[in-house]
Parts: C-alpha cells; sequence; structure tokens
C-alpha cells in the first residue's frame, strides 16, 4: 500500500478538496492511506483560539464563529444538499471544541493548545472523507489518536513506537482507502490528544509508512517538489530530482520547511522512497527521496531559517568555558525547550543560535545571567548552505550585517541580522 499526504495549503478550500479528489483518481492507486492536515491556515487560527481562551480575550467567541463560518463555506461549495450528514458531522465536532473550553479548568498554554488545535484536523479529515466517499472512493475515517501513541510531552510529543506499531497493525486495513489526520496522537497515560509538533503531518505519514512497510509515502505540495532554495526568499530555483535520505536530514534539519525534519527517520530505516510532488501537476515527477545519489543535480542548496535568536555568553571572571559550564548551558535549552540551531565556541565565550518556538527566551536568559555574562540578538536570521562555492557565500551576505559564520566541509552557516 502507499500513503499519501495532503498539507494544509492543498486543502485550503473547496477546489482544494476537488483537487485532491482529482490527484487520487489520476493515480490510480487502490490501497492508500491518506493524510490530511487542518485545511488552509485553520492551525494558525486555533492557536489564537487558544491564547484568546487563556487570556479571556474578548475576540474569543468571534474567532470560533470564524471558525465554523471558514469550513461552513467549504461545506456549501461541496455538498449543495445542506441536509448532508457531514453538516452534523462537523456541527458535532465544532460543539466539542466549544465543550472543551467550557468544562476545561487547566491554564496550562501546551495541555489547552493540544486539546483545540487538533480540531483542525479532525473537521478536514471529516469533509475530505465524505467527499472522496460521494465521488467514488469509498473509504474508512480513522481517529488517529488511537493509532499513534506518544507521551504527554504536549505539542512536541514523543511517539512510542512500540505500542504504535501495535495500534497500527490492529487498526489499519491495508486494502482500501483509509483518511487520517496528520499531526496527532494521544498520550498513553489519559488518552489526552497530544500534537507531534508544527507541520508534523509529514510526519505522521511516515510513522504509518514505517508501521505498514508501505511501498512509498507521497507528499503533496504547492511546489514542483524539494527545491534547492525556499521559492519564497530565493529567485532561480532549481528542482532537485534525487536526494539521499542523509542530504534530505540534512536540507530539512537546517530548516528546508518542505519536508518535516523528523520525516525522514522512519523512511531511511525501512529504506521506503518518500516523493514530494505537485498537487497541481500530480503526473510530474516531483522529487524522489531515497537509496543512493546524494543529489541530483549536483547545485548548491539554500535554507534560510527567519526569527531565531543569537545568544553569546561568557564566564564572569574570565575562566575558560569548560565542560561543566557547557554541560550546564545545554541542560537549561532542553528544559526550556530551544531548539539548538547552531553552536561555537572559543576558549572564554559561547554562541547559540535558537529557535524560541515556546516562547521561553525570558525565563532562560534569566538562568543564564545568574552564571555568564549574556548578549543576545532577537529576530535575526539563520543561512545555511550547503555545497556552495565561494562567489555565492559573497553574494549572498552582500549588505548583511553578519554576526556568526562557521564553515565546515559541505555547509556554510552565517546568522545575519537583517
Ligand atoms: P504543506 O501544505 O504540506 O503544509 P508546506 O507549506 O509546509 O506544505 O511546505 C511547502 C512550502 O515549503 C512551499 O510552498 C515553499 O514555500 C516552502 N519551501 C521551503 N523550502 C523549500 C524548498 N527547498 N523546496 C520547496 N519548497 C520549499
Ligand atoms: N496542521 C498542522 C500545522 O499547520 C500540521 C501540519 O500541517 O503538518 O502545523
Ligand atoms: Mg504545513
Amino acid at each position: 500500500m502507499k500513503i499519501y499526504k495532503f498539507g494544509g495549503a492543498s486543502v485550503k478550500d473547496a477546489d482544494g478538496v476537488r483537487n485532491l479528489a482529482k490527484v487520487i483518481d489520476s493515480a490510480g492507486e487502490k490501497d492508500l492511506l491518506v493524510v490530511v492536515s487542518a485545511m488552509g491556515k485553520m492551525t494558525n487560527h486555533l492557536e489564537k483560539v487558544v491564547l484568546a481562551y487563556l487570556s479571556s480575550g474578548d475576540d474569543l467567541q468571534q474567532l470560533l464563529v470564524d471558525f465554523r463560518t471558514f469550513h461552513r463555506e467549504i461545506l456549501q461549495g461541496l455538498f449543495p444538499n445542506n441536509s448532508h450528514p457531514v453538516y452534523d458531522s462537523v456541527t458535532m465536532l465544532c460543539q466539542k471544541l466549544e465543550n472543551f473550553l467550557k468544562a476545561n479548568r487547566s491554564r496550562k498554554h501546551s495541555f489547552v493548545y493540544d486539546q483545540v488545535v487538533c480540531y483542525g484536523e479532525l473537521v478536514s479529515t471529516t469533509i475530505v472523507s465524505h467527499f472522496l466517499k460521494d465521488n467514488g472512493f469509498p473509504n474508512t475515517w480513522l481517529d488517529v489518536r488511537s493509532a499513534v501513541i506518544t507521551d504527554d510531552n504536549f505539542r512536541d510529543a514523543k511517539v512510542n513506537w512500540e505500542e504504535t506499531q501495535k495500534r497500527i497493525a490492529g487498526l489499519v486495513d491495508q486494502k482500501g482507502i483509509t483518511i487520517t489526520q496528520g499531526f496527532l496522537g494521544s498520550d498513553s497515560e489519559n488518552n489526552f490528544t497530544t500534537t507531534l509538533g508544527r507541520e508534523g503531518s509529514d510526519y505522521t505519514a511516515a510513522i504509518f509508512a514505517f508501521c505498514l512497510n508501505a511501498d512509498s509515502v507521497t507528499i503533496w505540495k504547492d511546489v514542483p517538489g524539494v527545491l534547492n532554495a525556499d521559492p519564497r526568499y530565493f529567485g532561480n530555483t532549481r528542482l532537485l530530482h534525487n536526494i539521499s535520505y542523509e542530504e534530505a536530514i540534512e536540507l530539512a534539519f537546517y530548516g528546508a520547511s518542505v519536508i518535516h525534519p523528523k520525516t525522514l527517520q522512519p523512511m531511511q530505516r525501512k529504506e521506503i522512497p518518500l516523493f514530494v510532488k505537485s498537487f497541481m501537476n500530480p503526473e510530474a515527477a516531483g522529487t524522489c527521496v531515497g537509496k543512493g545519489v546524494t543529489l541530483n543535480p549536483e547545485t548548491s542548496c539554500f535554507i534560510l531559517k527567519r526569527n531565531q535568536v543569537l545568544i553569546s555568553l561568557s564566564s564572569l571572571d574570565f575562566s575558560f568555558m569548560m565542560e561543566d559550564n557547557i554541560s550546564d548551558v545545554f541542560r537549561w535549552l532542553h528544559e526550556f525547550r530551544m531548539k539548538v540551531e547552531l553552536i561555537q565556541n572559543s576558549a572564554i565565550s559561547f554562541s547559540v543560535c535558537v529557535d524560541n518556538k515556546f516562547d521561553s527566551l525570558d525565563a532562560l536568559l534569566a538562568k543564564l545571567r545568574e552564571r555568564f555574562k549574556v548578549s543576545w540578538h532577537e529576530g535575526v536570521t539563520l543561512y545555511t548552505v550547503r555545497h556552495s562555492k565561494p562567489t555565492e557565500i559573497d553574494a549572498l551576505i552582500e549588505n548583511k550585517q553578519v554576526l556568526l559564520k562557521q564553515e565546515s566541509s559541505d555547509t556554510v552557516q552565517i546568522v545575519v541580522k537583517e
């Protein structure tokens, strides 16, 4: 069987859902597990719901109405008969979300976040499943929370592979079409909803592929495949036809957001090919990530991560930055859930570029100031260039304030203030 994953951009409106059905039709696969994300920007929208709820903001009711309206418009575009059962199913999900907000007593942001944002995927898959059924693709809707089992590290949950493997084997019929949600799981202790980290639906597809020994995974995107640079920020990009797992892991880890970085390890372990293809042009070959050739065509790859924080530490008494200091720094980085992008150290100083994903910078800085002289820059951009030529780097940093540069044999990383 094969695994398909459709992200938010592919199902942002009624036409997107129609196109999804066309893609499935043109591929002609009979045995498919289809992972679907929340529609359009609905996860961002639900993040706003969480913030409004926890801060008792005036806009909460309006945000909830907007969530219902957005999906209602898509439903009306897809199901002209408004007594179709899908209307009740979606209304029930919206009601459940609102009931949770009324009944919940927890003020823990990450916990509330997961219990709320999951409705984006629950609603989108409900709509997609009904639409496919009505258009000649009978399918089973699977609640992924009964299949993907995780720890209770809300917003960044870790998969319990053993339990997940058992559940998936018992729940997924390898014949026919199954529709399920990306990004979600549930914790093994209490069955609360968990999430795997933003953009985690690609990873969900890989989890199913691993557990089902799938033939391949295809993630359908709004780009022709993996390009040698992020097309939002670079012109003249080139399509990468083939990439090895190793190269793809590096690119994704450094921030090539077209593939979620966690996706590649399960794929590599079972040597399952990963295709990245355009949902606008399903016949085109796209990119194949697999065994073998590192990069075809051989070209430099440019990746950028915006809105990072560069923190520089030095000892208060001119003593060396040794293992004990550095191990404490890493412990705190972990404790405050900072994602480390780059480190550099000298005898008496240590610099680290981090992604402040969980908004814990102030708390971390307070901790660091107890032990070190601390300076930091917020809102910096981290460029990572793989397989580059020196002239390309010169062109990249022209007119930019370079705060840090680091080079290894095939990777150059530069932190700049733009
Ligand atoms: P999804 O709809 O699955 O959530 P994403 O928006 O997460 O899709 O990923 C696709 C986007 O990734 C593209 O629209 C593009 O802007 C961005 N992107 C970043 N780096 C690359 C790259 N190297 N190649 C292709 N797309 C890239
Ligand atoms: N809907 C989630 C997000 O926007 C997961 C995903 O799209 O992969 O982060
Ligand atoms: Mg996405």
